[in-house]
């Protein structure tokens, strides 16, 4: 220490204390409760102990995280839920669920299913011992058919994503549940929470990727995991912790941030989406229009039954071939051509060749993800705006 302080090289005596003052000055642990309205961004890895073992309700960042708490308690409320959990992305939140299991249990998985759950279950799940079927659970009768007495856990998603197939949540519930111990997950990344509770309609787990509409910003990757059986919690925050897919504390601030106008951004979302679908549903060169507000979609009484609203999801087939999509992408000024979805901004995306391309060609063509299936986000800007970008790149695809 003696030595650090004195001179070198002729220069004036180092200033003293300077690391240890660097470290500890208005640091002491015990201040935090300055009653700030904005939840803290705590980047904290580990938390003071009175003496071993005694905590204060945090030890370390992996377990626990005040504001990874903030977050979760306020996600909780929002799915109607007595407990959730923060993971670094929709997918660890999918990866650390099917951990529940033990190898040569088996999973019914939606065969319309989010392109990246499909790629984990066939590729990475099955190695574990873990078998997995696909199945069309719009039809209620297909999922019983399917379940055997290893079938643990039952995993749909409602709306599906790129065909917006809305699949009846208590129906399977009521499936699921007369087989014994299957557990039914929904992944409700499309709806999130304002417009869809799972939980209510006798789901075991609810989880989404806040990467999209959750958080709604397009600048954070996260996953939400709801529960209301308290041995379900156990389980899960044991495999969060023991698996360790969290988040970090500045992500979880800022989906925190999101949440605060997610009513906001989804009526928005909901009432530039009716007007799209109507649009695009008028529309000479537009084959057909799938959107879950509209009269036309095949499910819109159950969608009603089941959703408060519809997010701005929209997918529809243009008139021609792939040539007359790429057209259209390309006379796009507003809708930027991307994957993911959920954000203030627009996006368009062809499916077959971008989120979907890990499907198998075959499943695909069953799916109807053809060449000319498109999707759009429909963001939160001027409604006015978006129907004339697509009104002018529609003319220009098929000009
Ligand atoms: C994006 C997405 C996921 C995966 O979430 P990540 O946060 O990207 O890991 C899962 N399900 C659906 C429906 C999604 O759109």
């Amino acid at each position: 220490m003696q030595k650090q302080e004195e001179s070198a090289h002729g220069f004036q005596p180092r200033f003293q204390h300077f690391a240890t003052q660097a470290i500890h000055v208005g640091h002491e642990p015990e201040q935090w409760n300055s009653c700030a309205v904005v939840p803290l961004i705590s980047m904290s890895t580990t938390f003071k102990q009175g003496s071993p073992g005694q905590q204060s309700g945090f030890q370390y960042s992996r377990s626990g995280n005040p504001t990874r708490n903030c977050l979760e308690k306020a996600v909780a409320a929002l799915d109607g839920a007595k407990y959730s959990l923060a993971f670094a992305s929709g997918l660890a939140a999918a990866m650390t669920i099917t951990q529940l299991l033990k190898a040569g249990d088996e999973i019914i998985c939606m065969d319309d299913v989010y392109g990246g759950m499909n790629r984990y279950l066939r590729n990475v799940a099955v190695k574990f011992g873990l078998k997995v079927s696909f199945v069309d659970c719009t039809k209620p009768k297909l999922l019983e058919a399917a379940i055997t007495p290893k079938t643990k856990l039952v995993w749909i998603e409602t709306p599906t994503n790129p065909n917006l197939k809305i699949t009846d949540i208590e129906a399977c519930a009521h499936i699921a549940h007369k087989h014994g111990d299957i557990i039914l997950v929904v992944d409700n990344t499309f709806m999130s929470a304002y417009f869809q509770r799972p939980l209510a309609l006798g789901a075991d787990i609810c989880m989404c990727s806040a990467t999209k509409y959750m958080n709604g910003h397009s600048d954070v990757v996260m996953g939400l995991v709801s529960v209301n059986s308290e041995d379900l919690h156990d389980r899960l925050r044991f495999l969060q912790n023991t698996l360790g897919a969290v988040p970090s504390p500045m992500d979880c601030y800022l989906c925190n941030r999101g949440l605060k106008t997610l009513q906001l951004r989804m009526e928005k979302h909901f009432k530039t989406g009716m007007a799209v679908a109507r649009f695009l549903e008028a529309n000479p060169v537009v084959e057909k229009v799938i959107y879950p507000g509209l009269p036309s979609h095949p499910q819109y009484e159950l969608a009603k039954r089941q959703c408060t609203g519809c997010p701005g999801m929209i997918t529809f087939y243009i008139k021609g071939t792939l040539q007359h999509a790429k057209t259209f992408f390309k006379n796009l000024k507003l809708f930027a051509l991307a994957e993911s979805l959920g954000g203030y901004e627009s996006l368009v995306e062809l499916p077959a060749i971008m989120t979907h391309a890990s499907v198998p060609k075959s499943d695909r063509e069953n799916l109807g993800i053809t060449d000319t299936l498109i999707r759009l986000s429909v963001g939160l800007e001027d409604e006015k705006d978006l129907l004339d970008d697509l009104d002018q790149a529609l003319k220009a695809a098929h000009a």
